[in-house]
């Protein structure tokens, strides 16, 4: 484990301790410690698997975002639910970009889904995707992708990028917040920055506390809130264009947060997780904490579960 002893983005030395102490529902069942800065308020998971070592804990057939499974459920909503969200993600995209053919690169992009999708709104799109799985899935595709960042840098160099995207990707990096200097630089001038993160000051991350799934430790290793994100990619030669809230996202959080409910009862003492289904009164429950935090993001009382932000580049 990497013990941080400043924080990663203002070299604060302080923090408060733990904020809350999560598990690792997904792959170990280890416990990890989310604190927050004294300083600049950054919440971290720390310590945390170094980036040599992070690769186990990606090691689970459940790790939705790398598969295209459509096997229970859960899994059908979660696929269900992506497609509806790639229209609206190119719409948010497309305000910003009235110009056919243009250039994008989607960072972490995972099973290549919204690669396509841009593709076939007429973006030139490429994707940059370290996992070697989800790489493979999204070259099957047809979709261009590269698994690492020096192939990337030679295609990029001749024509940048006007738009680079960031899909619930930046929370897992442990490059931040330097990796925003590096996609300053491969974005072209007057470029967009979209960025989309889970937010912990959400009221469902509130209500579930330390079942909240998009805690996802120790894979997110970053727990934003606009507080914290937005002044800090301005502060790296961004200008804030504004935000839109993930209305879906507060639904499958919630729900996987009862799956991980029920899952502390069930058992917990390892070494594997328990397989366990959400019933109707987990969908039920689900949906009530859903609603209430896309009402109080409606409200502007908190923010969404899941929220995009948009930046153009200013140098
Ligand atoms: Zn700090």
């Amino acid at each position: 484990m990497e013990v941080l002893g400043h924080c990663p983005a203002c070299g604060g030395k302080k923090h408060n301790g733990s904020m809350v102490v999560c598990r690792d529902y997904l792959v170990t069942l280890e416990l990890f410690q989310i604190v927050e800065c004294e300083n600049c308020q950054l919440r971290f998971t720390n310590p945390r698997p170094s980036k040599q070592k992070i690769a186990a804990y990606y090691r689970s057939e459940d790790y939705l975002s790398h598969s295209d499974g459509k096997n229970n459920l859960l899994e059908k909503t979660y696929q269900h639910v992506k497609t509806l969200m790639l229209d609206r993600k190119l719409k948010m995209i497309g305000k910003h970009s009235k110009r056919e053919g243009r250039k994008l690169l989607d960072f972490g992009c995972g099973t290549g889904d919204f690669l396509l999708a841009a593709e076939k709104k007429g973006y030139n799109a490429i994707g940059y995707e370290p996992g070697k799985n989800a790489a493979s899935k999204a070259k099957a595709k047809g979709v261009r992708v590269f698994t690492r960042m020096e192939e990337l840098y030679e295609t990029i160099t001749q024509t940048k990028p006007d738009i680079i995207t960031l899909w619930h990707v930046l929370e897992h990096m442990h490059e931040y917040p330097g990796i925003i200097d590096t996609l300053n630089l491969l974005l072209n001038k007057n470029g967009i920055l979209v960025i989309a993160v889970p937010v912990s000051s959400s009221l469902d991350a509130k209500r579930y506390h330390k079942y909240w799934a998009a805690y996802d430790v120790p894979r997110h290793l970053f727990h934003f809130t606009p507080d914290t994100l937005v002044p800090a990619i301005v502060q790296k030669g961004f200008r804030f264009v504004g935000k839109n809230g993930l209305p879906f996202d507060s639904y499958y959080i919630s729900l996987l947060s009862e799956k991980n409910k029920k899952q502390d009862k069930a058992e917990n003492t390892g070494p594997k997780p328990t397989k366990i289904k959400p019933s109707l009164i987990d969908f039920i429950k689900a949906t009530a904490i859903g609603s209430a935090s896309n009402l109080s993001a409606m409200l502007q009382r908190t923010p969404w579960s899941g929220e995009v932000y948009t930046f153009e580049k200013t140098g």
